[in-house]
């Protein structure tokens, strides 16, 4: 019988889901898959990688999964049941969790509930929570996705679009959350990375997974094994991590930005327990 389940990672974009999906991830039981919400739009880029390194079409992994997903696909009344469908046929039988790190930001806010109903399986929300303001300096300083390709990479409105695309995709997970009360877990930023320990700890008593050889292999700065995530950010192809808390945004966010932040936020900010007002490190 098929026991594999799935972990959706949720939040807002630029709060760590990758780095959280990579380490994780590296343990034999979880499979980390990317953000599986961009499978359609990339299986026909011939540009698009895996982490792997390889191009998707040449990836001992997506290869099969793209043309058995493409074969029959008239028929296919579910595009995403398939998917997922082949997914899991795809994946080592000693497998317990696949990994889908589509976050709930844009158009996947909706994204884990909607799973939970069509694959009838049990979905274990991990939401990861970055103090917006250092997400929204990270939007000012332009988008990833771009600069990876290569195009200019600014981003318009980045604090309104900040301060509201944050407030939402929080929001989102909380639907989530309400819902299925039981598979659902809070972690900050800040946290994963400065008391990481005990957060791995913490995850693995929700997951029921023991991390401790992966706490081991990231204080070791150990590489990490080779995993196929399919979209994410740029730090999905680096095989060691070193973690660092990013709290340089404290410097450069203006206050002006701090107010126009709060004014849509200070129920999330006091929520998850940050600083109303912060100040610059010295
Ligand atoms: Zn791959």
């Amino acid at each position: 019988m098929d026991r594999k389940n799935v972990i959706y990672i949720a939040g807002y974009g630029r709060s760590g889901s990758t780095l959280l999906e990579m380490i994780i991830g590296s343990n034999n039981k979880i499979y980390p898959l990317g953000e599986l919400t961009n499978f359609d739009t990339i299986k026909h880029k011939d540009k698009a990688k895996c982490s792997c390194g390889k191009y998707l079409k040449e990836c001992e992994f997506w290869r099969n999964i793209i043309k058995e997903y493409d074969l029959n696909n008239k028929i296919a009344i579910n595009g995403q049941k398939k998917l997922w469908a082949l997914i899991f046929k795809n994946t080592p039988e000693n497998i317990h969790y696949v990994i889908d790190s589509s976050k709930t930001a844009r158009k996947n806010h909706f994204r884990p509930i909607r799973l939970a109903k069509l694959l009838g399986k049990n979905i274990y929300m991990i939401h990861i929570v970055r103090d917006g303001r250092g997400c929204i300096q990270s939007l000012i300083r332009g988008s990833n996705q771009k600069m990876e390709n290569g195009e200019e990479p600014k981003i318009y409105f980045p604090v309104l679009r900040g301060t509201l695309g944050w407030m939402i995709s929080n929001f989102s997970a909380h639907i989530f959350q309400i819902l299925h009360k039981d598979k659902y877990l809070r972690i900050r930023y800040e946290d994963f990375t400065g008391d990481f320990e005990n957060v791995m700890k913490k995850i693995g008593v929700f997951l029921d997974i023991c991390f401790q050889e992966e706490i081991k292999r990231i204080k070791e700065a150990n590489e990490l094994p080779t995993i196929h995530q399919i979209s994410g950010n740029r730090l999905r192809s680096q095989r060691t991590i070193s973690l660092r808390t990013d709290d340089g945004w404290k410097n450069s966010f203006s206050s002006m930005n701090n107010i126009i932040f709060l004014i849509f936020n200070y129920f999330f900010v006091k929520l998850y327990e940050y600083d109303i007002k912060f100040n610059k490190i010295p």
